[in-house]
């Protein structure tokens, strides 16, 4: 029996709204479940167990179809996202897609690794900085990274790793990742304190006030290998779901 995959939503086509991906098209596929409680999480509709009547459990096949019919059978680039997509087994599903040739990018804490890591596009890890109130175990980030490489220095998947940061504590951490990780692209990116799904009430000028603050860091301690972005969704289209 072919084994389910837990699917909070999928949309699309909208554009990736963050990291080394930013600005490209592609459609989500958000898995519904996460061993995170961070404070500030803007999926909790992905991450609580009160939602799980919301999600569906689909085999890859199913959600291939779902991929086809968001991109009109073009292949397009795949964000698997939650949630922590890591807890899933998304093999197949990456094998399926990539036999019509779309690529796939994943988003996750880097809590949980996993051997199918080696056979994405794309590999985001986004640990989690003091804000969060979770505790991160190095020694998993690392397997992450180790499973994905396989044996390979470089070469696919492409890894990078991105941080929100809301203050100096933040700050300090990402420092520690770009020190312990020198040779992965690392992203900064200004976090959001909105409430989940209030998006009429997202405070922009405090994002871009947050924003503004961050790159005056990275310049006087002449941080010059990192990269500033903002959360491009959010300042289009706040909290809102399904873009
Ligand atoms: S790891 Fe991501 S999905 Fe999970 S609680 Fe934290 S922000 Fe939410």
């Amino acid at each position: 029996m072919a084994r389910t995959i837990m699917i909070s939503e999928t949309f699309g086509v909208t554009i990736q709204g963050e990291g080394a991906l930013i600005g490209k098209p592609t459609v989500f596929v958000r898995t519904g479940g996460c061993e995170f409680r961070c404070s500030w999480c803007d999926t909790l509709y992905a991450v609580l167990p009160e939602h799980k009547s919301e999600w569906t459990p689909m085999t890859a096949e199913e959600i291939m179809v779902e991929v086809r019919r968001l991109s009109g059978n073009k292949p397009i680039l795949v964000t698997l996202s939650g949630g922590n997509p890591a807890i899933q087994p998304l093999e197949e599903l990456i094998d399926l897609g990539h036999a019509e040739g779309y690529t796939f990018a994943i988003e996750t804490q880097g809590s949980v690794a996993q051997s199918w890591f080696a056979k994405l596009d794309y590999l985001t890890l986004s640990p989690k900085p003091p804000s969060s109130e979770q505790e991160t175990r190095w020694e998993r980030l690392d397997r992450c990274i180790d499973y994905a490489r396989n044996g390979h220095a470089a070469g696919i998947p492409q890894i990078c790793l991105k941080v929100v940061i809301f203050d100096d504590k933040d700050f300090a951490y990402a420092r520690y990742v770009a020190e312990r990780y020198p040779d992965i692209p690392l992203y900064l990116q200004a976090g959001n304190h909105t409430p989940p799904h209030v998006a009429s009430e997202i405070d922009i000028p405090g994002i871009l006030n947050r924003m503004d603050w961050l790159i005056q860091r990275v310049t006087e301690e002449q941080w010059y290998n990192v990269t500033v972005l903002p959360q491009l969704h959010t300042l289009l289209w706040g909290n809102r779901r399904g873009v």
